[in-house]
């Protein structure tokens, strides 16, 4: 029989971590006699909620009595955490529940306004319908009052909201999964400035190629490091769970106090959903197909906007933290067939950048000269911006797309693009994952890609053939 523990909204902007809240219980649930089955879940949810503390993540684990297998999960100071398989006698108890109250009361943030934990101990767990409510829309506390009436125990100190996040966990089941090794630091360093070897980071990606997101190449920010003054040392991503132990080892930098490994559904896009246009609600995050409208404009602050229509229209924005993402956006074209991937902005009502598929290029053209007048032969001379041509002999006038234009070469490659490693969410599946068995192809797309895009905005002399 497994035991579930869903744990969400422990921590604060200024202290904790919900998953070190998770290697507590673990450690305590230990000397009751409980042990971890199967990995602990670390289950990101909506990411547009607003009232999120930093990534909206909520924990579910799962305990057993039983034989220890030789799978480790994690290690604490002076014992291994190890998978185990349940034998299917036990059921939690009172001492369970009171156990994983006392450690959520020692350790939470509850100074803090906006926390409200939440916890839940249960045999029985809400349906998958719950989890996907909650990683790609908003979950009333009404929607989960069926779920609570039906779990052994739940626990709620300063108001019920995280439990939405607690429960959402445990509805969890996972379709694609990735794993993270999170290291905690010693407590006597928490909230000190954290010590990390930067080429040790540098290259883990290299060392363990099924790793990903660890380290910005073009800030040359360590990614794996949070920077909030929170318990977390580093957490290091991948594929699967076996390479991640070894990986962490690697990285030199403060003794650790213990690691955790996490399943999660970080890196899968679970968060998206297809849309149109007219049917993007807040807080959500939606995939949108159409061809770009009108010319990118770079507005005050570096963001970079173009409008998409797909019958109505939506501007998407690549913000300034996207940097060299937003070169692949200043060379769209009016009439190029685009997939967004992001979030919906309320006000003003945009999409948020998080990747962009060029489908379709379309033909561009680069402006040549003036029309001549059909009259009399004459270099037209320019009515104005965005006014056409007149001719100064004869007063003949012609539209703007009359102008003479050549074929250009489009610097823009088709494929997908994402914004560096920093500017990345951590629901966001990055190409590296998008590409499967073909991870090379993409490399060498992206790669292309960003040899042919121009460093300046270049592109505003070439135009789309068909405007
Ligand atoms: P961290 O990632 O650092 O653990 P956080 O960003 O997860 O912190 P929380 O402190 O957990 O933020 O706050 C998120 C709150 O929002 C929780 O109370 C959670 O129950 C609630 N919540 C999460 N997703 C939803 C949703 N889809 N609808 C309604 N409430 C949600």
């Amino acid at each position: 029989m497994t035991v579930y523990v869903g744990l969400d909204d422990t921590d604060s902007p200024r202290a904790m971590c919900t998953t070190f809240v998770a290697t507590e219980l673990i450690a305590r649930f230990r000397t009751l006699g409980w042990s971890l089955e199967g990995y602990p879940r670390l289950v990101r949810l909506n990411p547009n909620i607003p009232w999120k503390t930093r990534g909206n993540g909520a924990l579910c684990l799962r305990f057993g009595q039983g034989e220890a297998s030789s799978r480790p999960a994690g290690a604490f100071r002076g014992w291994t955490a190890r998978l185990h398989n349940s034998d299917g006698t036990a059921v939690p108890g009172q001492a369970l529940f009171r156990a994983a109250q006392e450690t959520v009361l020692r350790l939470a943030d509850l100074d803090d306004p906006g926390t409200q934990p939440g916890l839940v101990v249960t045999r029985w767990r809400p349906g998958e319908r719950l989890y996907w409510k909650a990683v790609r829309g908003v979950v009333s506390l009404t929607e989960i009052a069926a779920d609570l009436e039906r779990v052994d125990f739940s626990f709620a100190p300063k108001g019920s909201r995280g439990l939405i996040g607690a429960l959402a966990a445990l509805a969890w089941r996972p379709r694609d999964r990735t794993f993270e090794v999170i290291a905690y630091r010693d407590p006597g360093r928490w909230g000190t400035p954290r010590r990390l070897v930067p080429p040790d980071v540098a290259g883990l990606e290299e060392r363990f190629p099924r790793t990903f997101n660890n380290f910005d190449r073009e800030s040359g920010h360590m990614a794996i490091a949070p920077r909030s003054p929170c318990p977390v040392l580093f957490g290091i991503r991948g594929e699967g769970p076996e390479e991640l132990p070894a990986a962490l080892a690697t990285v030199r930098g403060e003794l650790l106090d213990r690691w955790l490994l996490f399943e999660t559904n970080q890196g899968t896009d679970d968060h998206l959903v297809p849309r149109r246009v007219d049917d993007l609600p807040t807080h959500t995050s939606a995939i949108l197909e159409g061809r770009v409208r009108g010319p990118p404009r770079t507005l005050p602050g570096g963001h970079v906007v173009f409008s998409l229509s797909d019958g109505a229209i939506v501007d998407c924005v690549a913000y300034e933290p996207s940097k060299s993402f937003r070169r692949v956006v200043r060379c769209l074209l009016p009439g190029d067939r685009v997939r967004v991937y992001g979030a919906v902005r309320a006000h003003p009502r945009a999409i948020n950048l998080e990747k962009l598929e060029v489908m379709d290029a379309a033909p561009g053209a680069i402006k040549r000269g003036n029309p001549r007048c059909l009259a009399c032969g004459k270099s037209m001379k320019s009515a104005g911006r965005g006014a056409g041509y007149r001719c100064r002999r004869c007063g003949t006038r012609a539209a703007p797309a009359e102008a003479r234009f050549v074929r250009a070469h489009r610097d823009l490659v088709r494929g997908v693009y994402e914004p560096p490693v920093s500017a990345r969410r951590h629901l966001s599946k990055p190409l590296k994952r998008m590409a499967g068995p073909h991870e090379a192809f993409e490399t060498t797309r992206m790669e292309s890609a960003k040899m042919s895009i121009p460093t300046s905005n270049k592109s505003s002399s070439i135009v789309s053939a068909g405007m």
